[in-house]
């Protein structure tokens, strides 16, 4: 028997939950793209653009998602022949490292493994080694979506200012922008990059490059940069066709309006919080749970695990068996275990990942888990007791 025949719960590392309002705001007709409401709302969606990454610098929109974005980001600061070094913590780093590569950038890269976070010290090292200053930008991803470990960026540039290396600090938020906190200026970062369907709540297809004076310094000499990729025409255009440098993504912008407008009515911080807590009461079920058999966090250290994503190690073939199982009798898609193959493993199938980005309260949560629970239950897979009632502890007390 099924019971998978109610509302689904997709609870993916993105697209993440689309709110009602959201879809709401984007069912209307075409609107005019000449003059009119939707020249001065999209005025207002740059504003709160970057009073969610806490910046009073630049940022640019295009219409792409996540790998425009560091395509983007990549071609406006370098030249054919630039070295960068990419501080690898999973999948998404790498993979923005290759597309540099692919652009004839040299890329150097201190892979810090799946479970840990970058070592500061190490980056630390190789920035002094690096006397002629040849790393003309460090990249990074503040969350790691296949791992789910959480970056300290801050500390990032610390150990960049303590090298005394003139390098730019570009930083993937894609994971994370409107769940973990993130302080652009405050934290000094240079380049960041971020998409509108994981913590911005709006279907796939727009792309933010944000980038500071610093960066947009770079930007003169970078002969990389293409003319639909370049940032400048589309920061504080004359005319509104130059903002995406052709149509609109108008009903696009009508949802990220009202997404927005979600995040401010509830307030950023709080939007953090409420992240936090619903992460805590997450590692909480899982911590409990794998007392006993293979349930296992794959950060151990909770002040570097995301707020947005929870990577799980459970053995394979069981990570592919339980999400399957959840889907097909249950009505929850959980996350693949992404970038997660070995020899041992090369399908991946000891993983799983839990998205808990955007649009999330404390009841999807415990839905979430307590599925999670009867998956374990239904294939035979040992776990401790109440994990779920240390996740509604974690709730009761918030
Ligand atoms: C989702 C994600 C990407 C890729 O975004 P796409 O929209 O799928 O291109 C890149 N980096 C991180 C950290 C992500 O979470």
């Amino acid at each position: 028997m099924s019971l998978a025949n109610g509302r689904h719960s997709l609870a993916i590392p993105g697209p993440s939950v689309m709110p009602d309002r959201v879809l709401r705001a984007m069912h209307r007709p075409a609107p005019n793209i000449y003059t009119g409401p939707l020249v001065e709302m999209t005025h207002t969606i740059v504003a709160d653009l970057k009073r969610v990454a806490r910046t009073e610098q630049n940022v640019a929109m295009y219409i792409a998602n996540g790998h425009g974005a560091w395509e983007a980001a990549l071609v406006n600061v370098l030249s054919r022949g630039d070295k960068v070094l990419v501080l690898a913590t999973g999948r998404f780093c790498v993979g923005w490292g290759e597309m540099a590569a692919k652009m004839g950038v040299e890329v150097e890269t201190l892979d810090f493994g799946k479970r840990s976070d970058i070592d500061l010290a190490q980056v630390e090292e190789a920035l002094r080694a690096d006397k002629g200053h040849a790393y003309k930008a460090v990249l990074a991803v503040q969350v790691d979506t296949s791992t789910s470990v959480l970056n300290d960026i801050k500390g990032l540039r610390g150990v960049m200012n303590a090298a005394g290396h003139p390098g730019l600090l570009m930083v993937d938020c894609i994971a994370c922008l409107g769940c973990d906190r993130f302080e652009m200026d405050e934290w000094g970062v240079d380049v960041m990059v971020a998409g509108c369907q994981k913590g911005l709540m709006t279907p796939p297809g727009m792309a933010f490059v944000y980038f500071s004076e610093k960066a947009d310094a770079a930007r003169e000499t970078a002969d990389l940069v293409t003319h639909y990729w370049d940032w400048r025409p589309r920061v504080n255009p004359e005319e509104f066709y130059k903002y995406f440098d052709g149509t609109a993504p108008t009903h696009h912008l009508y949802g990220l309006r009202e997404a927005l407008d979600m995040i401010f009515e509830e307030g950023l911080e709080a939007v953090w919080a409420r992240h936090t807590t619903l992460a805590q009461a997450l590692w909480a079920a899982f911590e409990t749970w794998g007392a006993s058999g293979p349930v296992e966090l794959n950060i151990a250290d909770p002040a570097k695990r995301s707020h947005a994503v929870t990577a799980v190690r459970v053995t394979a073939p069981l990570g592919t068996e339980l999400r399957t199982w959840l889907t097909e009798h249950a009505g929850v898609t959980l996350g693949i275990g992404l970038g997660m193959a070995s020899d041992a493993d090369p399908g991946g199938d000891g993983f799983f990942r839990v998205g808990h980005m955007g649009h999330v309260n404390a009841q999807m949560m415990m839905g979430v888990l307590g599925t999670i629970q009867a998956g374990l239950a239904a294939l035979d897979i040992p776990y401790s007791a109440e994990g779920l009632s240390a996740a509604a502890a974690v709730i009761s007390k918030a």
